[in-house]
């Protein structure tokens, strides 16, 4: 199973890795749902801009069972024992805009973008933009965006196509004493499977019993 967690427990390490290039006077930037600002993140992908990684430090926290010069994946270990997949990118300043769509994802997004790319007889990677080998976009994220005729899109707005993975998933009867309903914990908030929930999104009263379960667990 794929342990995503969630964003306030990762963010700190991401800050602590782009202080760790900062202080080698690197530009750096995270990815994926972490850079998305999604409610929970699966691995922490970080990019620096430098053409080869074997001429940075990496971080010592971090233990690299790979270690390339476009990337080094590797992980850490968590508080709980679980171990957090890190993967470290190179891109130059020409690939650095086409990068960042690139790593930020969705996956969705990227292939969408890729086909608006061959409809005008392009070509998008994460190295760039390019018609006949010869790079159009001038480096930065908004220049591919332009350069693609697109719209400028925030970080936290490309979730598209991304499935809500619920972050804890519970069980509670019905009232009635037929059946159960499915109240899921998820990125954007607390979802019920029953129909005062879907119908009227409101807490139902199965929302209310798993959230106050919770507090008397915590509290
Ligand atoms: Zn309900």
């Amino acid at each position: 199973m794929k342990v995503r967690r969630p964003f306030n427990v990762v963010r700190p390490i991401a800050d602590q890795m782009v202080q760790h290039f900062a202080a080698q006077g690197l530009v750096c930037e995270v990815g994926g749902s972490l850079r998305r600002r999604c409610k929970t993140v699966g691995d922490l992908d970080i990019v620096v801009r430098c053409a080869d990684l074997q001429s940075i430090a990496l971080p010592d926290w971090v233990m690299f069972h790979r270690q390339g010069e476009q990337v080094a994946q590797g992980g850490m270990l968590m508080a709980d024992g679980s171990e957090l997949n890190v993967d470290v990118w190179a891109a130059t300043e020409a690939q650095w805009g086409a990068f960042l769509w690139y790593i930020t994802g969705s996956k969705v997004l990227n292939i969408v973008m890729r086909r608006k790319a061959q409809e005008r007889g392009l070509k998008l990677s994460q190295f760039g933009l390019f018609r006949d080998g010869v790079q159009v976009d001038d480096g930065t994220e908004r220049g591919v965006a332009a350069a693609l005729g697109m719209d400028w899109i925030e970080p936290v707005n490309r979730n598209w196509g991304v499935v809500e993975e619920p972050l804890r998933s519970f069980t509670v009867p019905s009232s009635s004493g037929e059946g159960f309903y499915s109240v899921n914990e998820t990125e954007r908030g607390w979802v019920c499977n029953c129909p005062h929930h879907t119908f009227r999104r409101v807490e139902c009263k199965h929302i209310r019993s798993v959230k106050q379960d919770d507090l008397e667990r915590c509290g």
